[in-house]
């Protein structure tokens, strides 16, 4: 019989009653070390002071009004998005793929209004991953997501990774936008080199093609600086945020330059829920902790003492891990043996961490962490290679 929720995903037999910081209370009454942070959104921890007060006192005030009104929480953390970003204006929504959603059509809209609707296609990549919608599976194309989904959306291509001949080729006279994610994620912590992003936005330039990041799963401080394409120096036409803007409520956003919004006039795009009182109060007090430098100077060094730990693994371990990916807290470790029997003997030392593709154990903790518990993760992970090892052995 078909359980009472929808069995879209395979899940842990673990259930988190509680957190508080970096970590989780399990149901039995053991205490999980959350290096996933529900990958990447819980990016200040569980039941941070400042975020629950923002929540709860905005929760006695007013929760949701719509967006036929001015809303003034809103309108404080889109001025701040602006105010720290390349971005002219922001819109708000509930998750990183409705985001896809905005990005997708603000760039054909953009071209629509120039006299050019036949400038409709986007270009993705091998790997990428956008969300679940028609437009984001579509932008995927990878057949684990879009197989018995047809027909789907036209208009998106797929090109390998780190092929530049293969871009150079692509992008043509109807392409309206290159969408990437600085760093994939779910695609197995996949960084684009700071020299490619600044050559994507050289072409993009040379031919009027718009660049739209993803940046919902590496942004919001989590490679060291609040957006991590900031480290190319370059900067994009329009950007997807979610996960980490809300802190674990649910907000998602599209940043955009002036010019590359300026299809998106009323009426053309909404959301019931998007930007909502209790969300952008969240999320304003997210941003006001991330965006100090202070902060994002402790996630960079954060970010070293675990990679070089990291690192330090996968030399004890070569036959369980072939190397560190990734930036600040988004860390990857590629494995031999399999990702996700190294996710699950983690488990078994209360240590969580996140599968991804490519056989990649993802460590997303919270930005927070403390150097104590970095340390602490790195002596539960070195225990579930050991694990992980002799029961691979012993199969
Ligand atoms: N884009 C990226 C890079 C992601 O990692 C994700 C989610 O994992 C999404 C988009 C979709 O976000 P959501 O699950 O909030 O719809």
């Amino acid at each position: 019989m078909i359980p009472s929720v929808l069995p879209t995903y395979a899940r842990a037999p673990l259930t988190f009653v509680k957190g508080e910081g970096a970590w989780l209370a399990e149901a039995d009454g053991r205490r999980f070390l959350d290096m996933g942070a529900g990958i990447a959104v819980n990016a200040l921890g569980h039941a941070h002071p400042a975020l629950v007060e923002a929540l709860t006192a905005q929760a006695a005030k007013l929760w949701h009004v719509s967006n036929l009104y001015r809303i003034p929480e809103q309108e404080a953390l889109a001025d701040r998005l602006v105010a720290e970003t390349f971005a002219d204006t922001v819109f708000f929504t509930n998750s990183g793929t409705e985001s896809c959603e905005l990005a997708v059509k603000m760039a054909r809209k953009y071209w629509h209004d120039r006299g050019a609707p036949e400038r409709s296609e986007i270009i993705a990549f091998e790997g990428a991953f956008h969300g679940r919608s028609s437009a984001a599976i579509a932008a995927a194309g990878s057949e684990k997501m879009t197989k018995g989904f047809g027909p789907l959306l036209p208009g998106f291509t797929q090109l390998p990774w780190g092929d530049h001949d293969a871009l150079r080729a692509a992008v043509t006279e109807k392409t309206a936008a290159i969408l990437i994610e600085p760093i994939q994620g779910e695609g197995g912590i996949r960084p684009l080199p700071d020299v490619c992003l600044r050559g994507l936005r050289e072409l993009c330039d040379e031919t009027g093609t718009l660049l739209v990041l993803d940046e919902v799963q590496c942004g919001m401080g989590r490679t060291g600086k609040l957006f991590a394409h900031e480290w190319a120096g370059v900067a994009p036409d329009i950007m997807m945020v979610a996960k980490g803007i809300g802190g674990g409520f649910p907000l998602g956003a599209v940043l955009a330059t002036e010019t590359a919004a300026s299809g998106m006039t009323a009426g053309t795009h909404g959301s019931t829920y998007g930007g909502n009182p209790l969300a952008c109060a969240v999320g304003l007090r997210v941003m006001e902790i991330l965006a100090d430098p202070a902060f994002l100077s402790g996630v960079r060094a954060t970010g070293g003492t675990l990679r070089q730990g990291l690192e330090g693994l996968v030399a004890a371990h070569p036959d369980v891990f072939e190397e560190v990916r990734g930036a600040g807290l988004m860390l990857g470790l590629k494995c031999r043996l399999p990702a996700a029997e190294l996710v699950r003997a983690g488990y078994d030392e209360a240590l969580v961490t996140v599968p991804a593709a490519d056989n990649v154990v993802r460590l997303l903790p919270p930005l927070n962490l403390g150097a104590e518990e970095a340390q602490e993760a790195l002596r539960r992970l070195d225990r579930a290679a050991s694990a992980a090892r002799a029961a691979a052995k012993a199969a």
